[in-house]
């Protein structure tokens, strides 16, 4: 008989804990440590987490638990040691932290039954005739990489490696081998991958070798199917995880390795509480596990890179491409010189226009690449100078053909357009900026003979549209395809041997210190799109500075020159990987509140840090100052030690998330 009558509890609300339950007899069988169960927390009711046990309790008025959520513990006791360490690094209550690890459809309480569907989408796999299923002969370098790795491996050594290698290079059969071997040793593994890349191809590359000891979790999944990937990792029967950021939290056994692709991408950082970054949660649990963790980038983030170069992290590279393939060839075109040429801002440049027409006509495919959606991205009157602006966001209105609309991009308000100036009633309203739809349709009038699609996130709104386009591009019926980021990555088709980039300049005018490494990343995996067949590739970028450093290591595929000018910049203004920092975000309606809160946290925080170990900067309004009806400043903390920031910060605000009425975030590593 158990004599645990009492349960500490930890729930998913930004409130510190643990606290003290007691266990109803009836329930005893249910509560264990890593349970969830239902409390009443004030005057409301709330999910728990069991994080401790015990036989007595000096605390007075103990509540009961009400319910037990599942007939088996959630989480394991390395588990519940990740999340705290997630609560306490990205500064969110652990209740919170747990709840992000646990599928919400797993916390709905007991006898949950998997309701049946209809076969949607998200369970179709395209085949892609790309997958092998034996293990190739590694060349030399892959030889060499996998050689560190397993060794870590056999030894049980915890090591971090960063493996360098352009796209194509064969970093992908780096981490199968590296798995098989995980998986010989009874092991399991973690691989992550961005959420944009998460398409048929990879997946299918994982199963060709694999077949089902994997697991695939992404977030399209839907909770019943969610759940039955969830158990089938659980019990064992999956060894490998192939997912999105959430699926560092997978409930394996044996952890041997976590693969995480891409490790530079953006996408890996939750924007919701607990505001973590899966990379490094992915660094802790292969920690606490003992395992290898396998980071791998054509373009490391400059964190990872610095820590490679200091010796923390472990450097391998593959410097070329399989086959020793030439990388493509990448022509600048500065557009200022276009715009003497012609008397319009042009959208084509020559070169590119005759470049899509040389490819086309010799039957091959083409990628055109745009950041921005929508026709025009910028409306205003030419006699007044008014600007088309939303009415919740301080941003200017996109107007969208398709829909004709006007749409804001933050908060999707849309308007009709409107045919005279709201202002001045004259009939000049002018529309400019080019977006992807406005591409799409130039091209058209150019080669109206070509089969072109367009594919973001407006035109793959339906369910497994987005599929079906890369399927057809795959069998050739589509000779252009237009698009953002979503075809910028991961895609692999030999008979793209042009890709253009239509305005390297969208991520480099963002007022964000990493906006140049944005942009060397995006062209550099924009480029990698471009000559992975037999018939060579070439890259042709349109911008209007094209002496910048990024874009000119882009052209020369030299990500160590990019590293040497941006880590010198990082260093002289005391920006990360120099330091950590950490954003607080004041949102308000009224601005001079928000202003006024802000301000007098500076002044409390300047105040409570006696030792001076912390940077205080700001505040000032955010890059979007004003979004959904909020007025938005940003305060900027930096130090040497993510604890010294948090630790003052829990002094200071502890776990208010509003103050004085104004809404207060914090961002650890934003
Ligand atoms: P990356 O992940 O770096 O983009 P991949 O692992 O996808 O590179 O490799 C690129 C291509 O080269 C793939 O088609 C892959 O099957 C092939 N490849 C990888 N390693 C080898 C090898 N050792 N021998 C032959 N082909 C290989
Ligand atoms: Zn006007
Ligand atoms: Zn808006």
């Amino acid at each position: 008989m158990k004599d645990n009558k009492y349960a500490d509890i930890v729930v998913n609300l930004p409130v510190e804990g643990p606290f003290t339950y007691s266990i109803p007899e009836h329930l005893e069988r249910y509560v264990n440590i890593g349970s969830c169960v239902e409390v009443s927390f004030g005057d409301k009711k709330a999910t728990g987490y069991v994080t401790g046990l015990s036989s007595k309790t000096s605390v007075k008025n103990i509540k009961p638990v009400i319910r037990a959520l599942d007939e088996s513990p959630l989480i394991g006791p390395k588990m519940l040691e990740l999340t705290k360490w997630i609560s306490d690094y990205y500064y969110s209550s652990w209740g919170e932290a747990i709840s992000a690890a646990v599928p919400a459809v797993l916390k709905k309480g007991m006898n949950v039954k998997s309701r049946r569907k209809k076969k949607g989408p998200e369970d179709e796999e395209i085949e892609f005739i790309d997958g092998s299923d034996t293990h190739l002969s590694p060349n030399p370098e892959q030889r060499q990489a996998l050689d560190s790795i397993k060794r870590c491996m056999d030894d049980g050594i915890h090591r971090v490696f960063l493996l360098h290698g352009v796209t194509g290079s064969g970093k992908t059969e780096v981490y199968l081998q590296s798995i098989a071997r995980a998986l010989e040793q009874g092991h399991s593994s973690i691989v992550l991958v961005p959420e944009i890349s998460l398409t048929p191809q990879t997946v299918a590359r994982f199963r060709a070798r694999f077949g089902d000891k994997i697991a695939v979790l992404h977030s399209r999944l839907l909770g019943s199917r969610r759940a039955t990937e969830w158990k089938r990792i659980a019990s064992g029967e999956a060894q490998i995880v192939v997912g999105a950021r959430s699926a560092i939290f997978a409930p394996v056994k044996n952890l041997g390795l976590v693969v995480v692709d891409e490790e530079h991408e953006t996408s890996y950082k939750q924007e919701d509480v607990p505001r973590y970054n899966a990379r490094e949660v992915a660094i802790k649990r292969a920690a606490l596990s003992r395992a290898v963790v396998v980071l791998g980038s054509a373009t490391p983030s400059l964190e990872s890179f610095y820590a490679a170069r200091n010796g923390r992290y472990e450097l391998v590279e593959l410097p070329e491409r399989i086959d020793s393939r030439v990388l493509p060839e990448v022509q600048i075109i500065d557009m200022r010189e276009e715009l003497t040429k012609v008397k319009k801002v042009p959208i084509f440049s020559q070169p590119l226009k005759l470049w899509i027409e040389k490819d086309i006509a010799e039957g091959k495919q083409v990628i055109l690449f745009l950041n921005r959606r929508g026709f025009s991205t910028f409306i205003s009157c030419r006699k007044c100078g008014y600007v088309l602006a939303c009415k919740h966001c301080n941003v200017s209105l996109t107007y969208h053909f398709h829909k004709r609309k006007l749409v804001c991009h933050h908060c999707n308000y849309k308007m009709d357009p409107p045919n005279v100036c709201p202002q001045c009633n004259s009939s000049y309203v002018k529309y400019w900026g080019i977006g992807t739809e406005k591409v799409e349709s130039e091209v058209h009038r150019l080669f109206p003979r070509a089969v072109i699609s367009r594919m973001d996130t407006d035109s793959t709104e339906k369910r497994g549209t987005h599929e079906k386009v890369l399927s057809r591009f795959k069998d050739h019926k589509i000779d252009i395809l237009v698009g953002t980021q979503m075809i910028a990555k991961g895609l692999d088709f030999p008979k793209v041997t042009l890709v253009g980039v239509i305005s390297a300049d969208t991520a480099l005018n963002l007022p964000d210190f990493r906006s140049g490494e944005r942009t060397f990343n995006l062209l550099t995996q924009v480029a990698g799109r471009a000559g992975r067949g037999d018939l060579g590739g070439k890259v042709i970028i349109q911008t209007y500075t094209p002496a910048h450093y990024s874009i000119q290591a882009a052209k020369n595929h030299d990500y160590r020159s990019f590293y040497e000018k941006e880590i010198s910049f990082r260093k002289e203004l005391n920006l990360p990987p120099f330091c950590h920092m950490v954003r607080l975000m004041f949102r308000g309606r009224k601005e001079e509140k928000v202003l006024k809160v802000s301000q007098a946290l500076r002044e409390r925080l300047l105040k409570g840090d006696g030792p001076k170990k912390v940077e205080v900067v700001g505040p000032a309004p955010a890059p979007v100052s004003r979004m959904k009806g909020m007025y938005r400043w940003n305060l900027f903390l930096k130090a040497d030690k993510i604890e010294n920031i948090t630790s003052l910060l829990k002094k200071v605000l502890g776990n208010n998330r509003r103050v004085a009425g104004i809404i207060v975030t914090v961002d650890v590593d934003p």
